[in-house]
């Protein structure tokens, strides 16, 4: 399978870059949109049309991973039916937020669909399962197993340190980790640090690590003009040896071939 960044900035849009937003393409061409944050369809665009997708799946209902649900939401509908078949867009989120849960489902359009947290959702090629994070609402991490391949990506969602994501992520081609906090940070109620997800890879024993959830300006003390350069070594600092890669828009990975 196939992954590809289409936003991967924390918690807003910043000069020509969105917020968390991911295409997951499978062997069979299936085609998965894992949350849909600001720019999301803008950039999609530029790898297939948004008519193309088979389902999304939302990790959460914060604004930066739903930002662009609406006007997804829209061109399924609006879009002219002369020039396509129709199709109803089933998108899968958690239901613990009835009223988020709700504004998923557009009739005739999309269907809002309760993913299975306790056992295994089956979405296209895809056998995922799920882990609550920590974070101030609900949110789920997912293991997505390609089951054709066998190959394994794991999406932290939005999340604090706990101790039982490493053997979540055990062993996984690709760990696609939050990563919002530098070094000092630990224990947040919201998101990972680089030293936490450095070690959580490590104990995974994952096989890359992909940072998302960026900050697009960094706090006080991290020089502005590399930031991003200083997420990703000390986050590296810890991953014992495992490469450690920055998102970066339109950035994509075979997972296979990690
Ligand atoms: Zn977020
Ligand atoms: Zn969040």
């Amino acid at each position: 399978m196939k992954l590809t960044t289409l936003g991967c900035w924390g918690a807003y849009p910043y000069k020509d870059g969105g917020t968390t937003s991911y295409l997951l393409t499978g062997h069979d061409g299936f085609q998965l949109l894992v949350d849909c944050g600001s720019r999301a369809v803008t950039e999609l665009e530029k790898e297939i049309s948004p008519l193309e997708l088979d389902a999304v799946i939302i990790s959460h209902y914060h604004p930066d991973h739903v930002a662009d649900l609406g006007v997804l939401r829209h061109y399924f509908q609006l879009y002219p039916k002369h020039l396509w078949e129709p199709k109803i867009l089933p998108i899968y989120g958690h239901d613990e937020d009835a009223y988020e849960f709700g504004k998923l489902t557009l009739d005739g359009v999309s269907q809002g669909l309760a993913y299975d947290v306790k056992g295994v959702q089956q979405i296209g090629p895809f056998d995922i399962t799920f882990i609550k994070t920590v974070h101030p609402v609900p949110c789920y991490a997912f293991r997505i197993v390609e089951h054709a391949t066998g190959q394994v990506f794991v999406f932290t969602g939005d999340t604090g340190y706990f101790d039982d994501l490493a053997q979540f992520a055990a062993g996984a081609d690709l760990f696609l980790a939050d990563v919002y906090l530098y070094e000092g940070n630990e224990n947040h109620i919201a998101h990972l640090t680089t030293k936490e997800a450095g070690e959580i890879a490590s104990a995974a024993k994952v096989k890359r690590l992909v940072l998302t959830h960026m900050p697009p300006v960094p706090p006080a003390g991290i020089a502005p003009d590399n930031h991003l350069e200083i997420l990703r070594s000390q986050t590296e600092a810890y991953s014992n040896g495992i490469p450690v890669e920055l998102a970066v828009p339109h950035k994509s990975w075979e997972i296979g071939d990690c």
